[in-house]
């Protein structure tokens, strides 16, 4: 399947997260917990709106799920999902993302100073990740579609099968190297830890699973 490439904007920040000259890698999963909440927060301000749908509170939540056989790191959220559309306007240019709308050049040099003041969100996942693959289903829709990337070169979107409306997120965990520890994403009690740390206040539940594929 023929690539699309990433807008030039959105290329600078994903060299700049794959080659990541920022340590504190762990921040990925705030931004992607985070997406996940405002996804789900999105769906519960529709019900408000929408006599026809009711927001049954146990039917919304975030599942955190890692297979250390495939290094394989998914979140899947019961959100609002995303159209075919949503999916190459959000993903493939950066100009959409809040966080990142109005950065220069001499910003982009420090990657310190973006990823602290403001957050990267989606695109910090290829901070650990050397293949994302973002599977949705919008609400409304019956239609799912996969979006996937293995960084700067581009990504492609094509038709995929989901049961449920919402978002899956599936991180393909770099390998150590000698200077990089990556292993560390795909345990239980350190992924815990980093959401202890960055992502205690959101307000659904965040379930953790382990598999073994
Ligand atoms: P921001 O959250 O600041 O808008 P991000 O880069 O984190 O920027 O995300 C870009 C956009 O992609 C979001 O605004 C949202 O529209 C979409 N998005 C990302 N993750 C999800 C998700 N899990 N469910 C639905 N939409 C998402
Ligand atoms: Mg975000």
């Amino acid at each position: 399947m023929a690539k699309k490439p990433f807008q030039a904007e959105s290329k600078r920040l994903l060299d700049l997260m794959i080659h990541s000259i920022y340590t504190q890698k762990e921040i990925f999963l705030r931004e992607l917990i985070s997406n996940a909440s405002d996804a789900i927060d999105k769906i519960y301000y529709r019900a408000l709106t929408d006599d026809q749908m009711v927001f049954n509170q146990d039917d919304y939540y975030i599942r955190i799920t890692a297979d250390k056989a495939s290094r394989t790191l998914t979140l899947t959220d019961t959100g609002i999902g995303m159209t075919q559309e949503e999916l190459e306007n959000n993903l493939g240019v950066i100009a959409k993302s809040g966080s990142f709308a109005f950065k220069n050049e001499n910003e982009l040099k420090d990657g310190h100073n973006i990823i602290g003041q403001f957050g990267v969100g989606f695109y910090s996942a290829f901070m650990v990740a050397d293949e994302v693959t973002v599977i949705s289903r919008a609400l409304g829709s019956s239609d799912a579609f996969r979006w996937k990337s293995e960084g700067a070169d581009g990504y492609t979107i094509e038709p995929a099968e989901k049961e449920s409306v919402g978002t899956e997120i599936i991180l393909k965990i770099k390998e150590n190297t000698e200077d990089e520890q990556y292993d560390e994403y795909l345990e239980q009690y350190r992924l815990r830890a980093i959401i202890k740390k960055y992502s205690d206040f959101i307000r659904y539940p965040i379930k953790m699973e382990m598999t073994t594929s």
